[in-house]
Order: structure tokens, then sequence, then C-alpha cells
């Protein structure tokens, strides 16, 4: 029997009667689960939970809130090998990616087990004659955050442990495609020591969304997918009064120059291109490559993707597995459709040897290569998200900055150079959030902040690092002064100076 899955609302699970959502095994085209909207009772007690237990929290010294989150850590170091194989079934992704992807969401708790050296605030001694003044960083209260297929571990992991060490509440709205990694994560949470209700997950889709953005308890809302989406949560947000970071799609370039190692530059770019099938806001999607070489990038690039491997009995480091959804599958083989009908050149082609391996269960979409790409093209302009690699022709180094900057996106780009004074012009002159240098995906640290310019991210804040602690505090600043008896001066109606004082 397929199993609903339910809500978790304070601590526990919590069931709808009506089950209106599949979930697919993409590997194998079955459904594994079904999921409920969260109905409008569901919400309203989630809500209310989320506040008691923001609440009590606030009561909790910084030093507890730190301890409790490295029980976290602890708990998700030891299931790391579970909530990867969740990954697996649920979204596809291959075993080791899928370890990845948790190790890089657990750098997050660390920077928040911190959260007492994070969160120092500021102060100045005799800031006005016998005047003392600091400024602290309160929590906001009920925080929201809405995450998307890609990353159902790391991105929830970008938001909710630093929104909790901050002294929040959270609600989680993972996808609608794979929620098991996120809810398990939360199971997890929920063994520490924090208030049942701290961390609440609802399942379900826009209509959700909405209901929990528009409710005047949600304080803030943090949101993390596709550029339209990311959009009007952020505009729906604003205009309900709520605090909202909206991060959204991507094109990403990589610039090959002709001084680049070739041999390092084809490893890397395929690693960022066709890892996880392509289903990163960061995969490398475009490769801007120099006319004086591309006949030997092409070559090399080729003789290494036609060893790739993929399909269902591959997924190991080496290989890659299947798009997340039927409808997603459809979507990246229209665009491959549309590169030919614009007169791109397909060299190698992901249909066919899907065909060729004769699979017919599963979302599988072999690595596809495209080359002659005019910026012109509706196919390059749009974001993808699949094994499709797009190649560019350029002939200086001013002409690919300004093709890259003419995108709508600014998620990620990569410079591949053995010139340092090349490395430096792109980096300074390129209109994008996150930079390499030789480094194909630049996921920031968790000691920075991840964000994107234009289109691939609404709202002033970053998510996580620096960026996150702001974003999920409000600052508080006090400003004192203990008059010694007999000091009054009278009553003055002008604006206090220090001058005067
Ligand atoms: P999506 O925008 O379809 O869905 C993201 C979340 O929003 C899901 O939880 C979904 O249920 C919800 N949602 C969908 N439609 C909604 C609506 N109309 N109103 C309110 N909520 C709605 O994205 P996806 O397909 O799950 O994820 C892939 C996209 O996410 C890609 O575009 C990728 O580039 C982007 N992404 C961006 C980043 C980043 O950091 N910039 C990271 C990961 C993924």
């Amino acid at each position: 029997m397929i199993k609903n899955i339910g809500h978790i609302v304070k601590g526990k699970y919590l069931f709808e009667k009506k089950k209106n959502l599949d979930i697919y095994n993409p590997s194998t085209g079955k459904i594994i689960s079904t999921a409920s909207n969260a109905s409008n009772a569901t919400i309203e007690k989630t809500l209310k939970s989320s506040v008691e237990a923001f609440n009590k929290w606030k009561s909790y010294s910084i030093a507890k809130r730190s301890s409790i989150l490295f029980e976290y850590k602890v708990l998700l170091e030891k299931n790391i090998n579970k909530i990867a194989k969740i990954i697996s079934k649920d979204l596809g992704k291959v075993h080791d990616d899928a370890v990845g992807e948790v190790r890089r969401g657990i750098e997050n708790v660390e920077y928040a087990c911190g959260i007492g050296e994070i969160l120092k605030g500021e102060f100045n001694r005799n800031i006005s004659t016998t005047v003392d003044s600091w400024s602290e960083f309160s929590p906001l209260g009920v925080v929201l955050g809405i995450t998307p297929f890609n990353f159902p571990a790391m991105v929830p992991l970008w938001m909710f442990p630093l929104a909790i060490a901050t002294g929040n509440s959270f609600i989680l709205k993972p996808s609608e495609k794979d929620p098991l990694a996120s809810m398990f994560i939360v199971e997890l949470f929920n063994q520490t020591e924090a208030p049942k209700g701290l961390l609440n997950l609802l399942n379900g889709d826009r209509d959700v969304v909405s209901s929990l953005i528009k409710d005047e308890r949600v304080n803030a809302v943090s949101f993390v997918g596709s550029t339209p989406v990311a959009k009007s949560v952020y505009e729906l947000s604003a205009v309900s009064g709520k605090r909202c970071q909206a991060l959204g799609g991507a094109k990403n370039h990589a610039l090959i120059l002709p001084d680049a190692d070739i041999d390092y530059t084809t490893d890397q770019l395929i690693s960022a291109a066709f890892g996880s099938s392509g289903q990163r806001c960061m995969a490398l999607s475009v490769a801007v490559v120099f006319s004086s070489v591309k006949k030997r990038f092409l070559e090399s690039l080729q003789n290494k993707v036609s060893k790739l491997k993929f399909g269902l009995d591959n997924l190991n480091s080496n290989s890659f597995g299947p798009l997340v959804s039927k409808e997603h599958l459809e979507s990246v083989e229209n665009y491959i459709q549309m590169s030919e009908e614009e007169g791109a050149r397909i060299l190698m082609d992901g249909r066919i040897s899907m065909k060729r391996k004769n699979s017919t269960s599963g979302y599988f979409l072999g690595p596809t290569i495209i080359d002659n790409v005019k910026s012109n093209m509706k196919s390059y302009q749009n974001e993808i998200f699949g094994p499709v690699l797009q190649v560019i022709e350029v002939d200086e180094i001013n002409e690919a900055i300004k093709l890259i900057n003419k995108s709508k996106f600014g998620n990620g780009c990569c410079v591949f150079t053995s010139s340092g004074k090349n490395a430096r012009s792109f980096s300074e002159n390129v209109e994008i959030g996150m930079v390499g240098v030789n480094i194909p995906l630049p996921v920031p640290s968790s000691f920075h902040s991840f964000g994107g310019w234009k289109n691939s991210l609404f709202g002033d804040l970053n998510i996580y690092g620096p960026d996150g602690v702001r974003f999920y505090t409000q600052r508080k600043t006090i400003t004192q002064r203990w008059p010694s008896s007999g000091s009054s001066q009278g009553v003055d109606l002008s604006m206090p100076s220090n001058l005067k004082q």
C-alpha cells in the first residue's frame, strides 16, 4: 500500500483525510508515497504551535540554543547515509552526490552552533557625554521557508538552523515533488531537546504557501526556487508587509580562455554541467570558449562525456541519475528540440543515447552538448535545468563578459585560465553574484553568504552566513544614561546633541 506522509506539527505526524499529491521515484517512474495539501485546520494548528514555541524559545540562553544545535549536528552526521538514501530514492540523485549535499547542509548547522560568537552586538561607551549605546539583534518570530526539489536536505539546512539559532521558530514547506528527505531531517531535529513546534513542516503546493505568507503570524519568508515563483513570492510577501529573500533560477557561464589547462577545465566543467543531471542552480550550463582553443576543448569534452555513465545501474560518483519528473524531462527535451530548430548544432544528443540504453522506465536523459549557440536563441536565454551544455564561441575577453552580463540571471559563473591578470579582470567586471576562478561551482562556504544578482535573487540579503544572521534578526539600539542625583539642567526643547551636553 502507498503510504501517506502527512505533515510534522509540534513534533508529531499529522495526517489529512484527502490525499492529492503523488510522490514518484524518478528512477522507476513508480509512485512511492502520497502527500496532502495542508488544510486550513492544519495550518491554524501549525501557526499556533509555532507562536507558542517561539515564546518558549525566547527564554532559552544562547549557550543552550547552541548546545541543542550541536546535538542536531551529531544526529545528522550519524544519519548521513540514511538521508542520502532517501534523497536517491525520492529525487534520483546518485549516492555520493546526495552525501555531498548533506555535508554542505551540515556546514550550516556548524556555523549556527557558533551563534554566541555571531550574535554579539555592538557597543559604544560614552557615545555622547555620560551616554552609552549598543545594538543587539532580536529574533523576528515565526519564519517560513519554501524550498525547491533539487536540494531537499541542503536548502532547508541553509535556512532553519540559523533562523532557530537566532531565536525564531520555523515552518518548512518543502517541494511537493520530493519532500521525504526534508521530513526526515525535521524528524531528527525533533529528537533534540528543542521545544516541540519550534520546527514544523507542512506539505502542499502554492495554496499552502500563499495562505502562510498572508497570515499575520508569519514574520519573514525565505524562498528558494525558480525565478517566476521567486518573484511572485517576493511580491506577495512585500504587499503582506513581510521581510523576504527569494532566490531564483540561473544560467551559469564558464569562460574558457586560450591559456586554460584544457584537461583540468573539461574535468571540472563536466562535473559542474552534468552532476545532479544538471539540476543545480549553480550548474555550469554554458561554455563560452575562445575560437583558438575550441576544437581542442570540444574533442577533450566529447571524449570524456562519452565515458559518463547514466541510468539505473550506474549510480556511483562517476555517473548521474534521472530528472525529477516526467514533466521536467519533457521540458528539457523540448529545449533540445528548440535549439535544433533555432539553428544550433547538437554534438551529443542525450535523447538518442538514452534510447540506445533501451530504458523504458524512469526519467533519464543522457548528456547533451549543443554547439553554435547564439545569444538571441530562446533556448539559450532560458534556464533548462538538465544535463545540457550549450557552447558559444568568442574571440575576446570583453566580448565574453558583455555576453554574460546581458543574461537576465546573475547567479554563478567561472573563468578557466592560468593568467592572474585575466582572472582579476573577469571577476572585477562580470555582473554575477558568485564568481569562480578555476572553481566551477563557487558555492560560498557557510562562513560567507550565498546569493545571485538580477533575476536570481529578489531581496536585499543573501541566504545563510552573515547575511542570514541579519535576515533572521532585527536590530534594536539602546541608548542609556544613569544621571547622578542633582545633575538636572532643566527643561530644554531643542534637539539634544552632544555639544550641548
Ligand atoms: P519551483 O519554483 O517550482 O518550486 C519551489 C517551491 O515553491 C516549491 O516548494 C513549490 O511547492 C513552491 N511553489 C511552486 N509554485 C508556487 C507558487 N506559484 N506560489 C508559491 N509557491 C510555489 O522550483 P523547483 O522546480 O522546485 O526547483 C528548481 C528551481 O529552483 C530552478 O529554477 C533552480 O535554479 C532554482 N534553485 C535556485 C537556487 C538558488 O539558490 N538560487 C537553489 C536551488 C534551486
